[in-house]
């Protein structure tokens, strides 16, 4: 009989990477996953889940290096195994353009990346809009693959999924010893976080398997990622625009500016339109707290708030968050009624 009862709210990439890294680390835990929605329903499912990233404000850069780190080495094992086809995870080799060179012309991720480098001007000359590149191999992990593969490794681990809204914390606090809250946008809702906002992202899958290297504007707007199946063109980055429905001015503005970086799209089929909204606030939200529920204080543990890099940082804030949930352990004994 396993001693103490964990939740995690929760579906997305951050829900099902930080409930798996629990159930394998900590084997005195039962954990359940619970969420209402769940792949290929999440906005997880429809990022394109390239590893690369912005930096945070607030956050201690040594953190975010960390977050980066093991999360790419996480997945790169993934990638150079036989699990990659199933889990959908896989290397991906390509440039990131900018139309004058950035402030910061090596990020901080770009030792962790493969092979990072500044771009030739001969391989400039194919961008004539472009002055400044960075070439590099990272992951593309595609979440519609991925998310099934954690939920089976979750479950392999001990780990029990239920479909549930969660409507406040109070309801999970009679079962629930530990709760975790990765419930990304829900968490305005869920916790009350009026700093937690959407951004409006919308992309094609198109036909274009000729294609195989990834193009990125370095100003984050325009993107061409090839994936196992179709190649992900995009996008947009409505702040604080909460509308789902795919908008045909924005099918028009991204084919014509990724036609313009890579001219063969033109002949791609488009095989279909999605738009996700990115859980996004100024920092994400990685630390615990003790919430008042019901007469007693119980440890909420919060993971959430990664905005458009959540698949690229899940699982080293998912490391991040076990410490956290081991910490709540120590100091506090187990209290659930169930
Ligand atoms: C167009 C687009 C492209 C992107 N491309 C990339 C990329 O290339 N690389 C990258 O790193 N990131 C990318 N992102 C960002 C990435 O998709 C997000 O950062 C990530 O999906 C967030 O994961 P999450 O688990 O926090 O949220 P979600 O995937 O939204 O999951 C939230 C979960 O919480 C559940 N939930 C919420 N509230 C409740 C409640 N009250 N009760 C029960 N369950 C609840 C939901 O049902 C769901 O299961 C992209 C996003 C978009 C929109």
């Amino acid at each position: 009989m396993k001693g103490v009862n964990v939740v995690v709210v929760g579906a997305g990439v951050i829900g099902f990477s930080t409930a798996v890294c629990i159930a394998e680390a900590l084997p005195s835990c039962s954990v359940t996953l619970l969420a209402d929605k769940f792949s290929p329903d999440t906005t997880s499912d429809g990022a394109a889940g390239i590893l690369f990233a912005a930096k945070f404000p607030d956050v201690p850069l040594e953190r975010q290096r960390r977050w980066f780190k093991d999360s790419f080495d996480h997945l790169l094992a993934i990638a150079q195994s036989q699990h990659s086809p199933e889990a959908g995870v896989m290397l991906s080799s390509g440039w990131q353009i900018f139309r004058e060179a950035p402030a910061d012309i090596r990020p901080f991720w770009s030792e962790f990346v493969i092979g990072f480098r500044l771009m030739t001007d001969r391989e400039l000359e194919r961008f004539p809009d472009h002055a400044f590149g960075q070439a590099f191999t990272t992951i593309k992990c595609e979440c519609s693959s991925y998310l099934p593969w954690l939920e089976k490794r979750f479950r392999k681990a001990g780990g029990q999924v239920q479909q549930m809204k969660v409507n406040n914390l109070q309801e999970l606090s009679n079962s629930y010893d530990i709760i975790v809250n990765c419930s990304g946008l829900g968490s305005k809702a869920l916790v009350g976080d009026a700093q937690v906002y959407p951004v409006r992202g919308q992309v094609l899958k198109v036909e274009a398997p000729w294609l195989q290297h990834f193009i990125r504007d370095g100003d984050g707007k325009t993107y061409i990622y090839p994936g196992v199946h179709s190649v992900t063109v995009g996008g947009t980055r409505q702040e604080g625009d909460g509308r789902l429905q795919v908008d045909a001015g924005d099918t028009r503005s991204i084919l014509e500016r990724c036609v313009r970086l890579e001219p063969s799209l033109g002949e791609a089929k488009v095989l279909s339109e999605w738009v996700g909204l990115r859980p996004s606030r100024r920092n994400p939200r990685v630390e615990r707290e003790a919430v008042q529920l019901r007469g007693r204080r119980v440890p909420v543990v919060h993971n959430y708030g990664h905005g458009g890099w959540g698949v690229t940082l899940a699982w080293g804030t998912a490391l991040d968050a076990v410490g956290l949930v081991r910490q709540c352990l120590h100091e506090k004994p187990p209290q659930a009624k169930l």
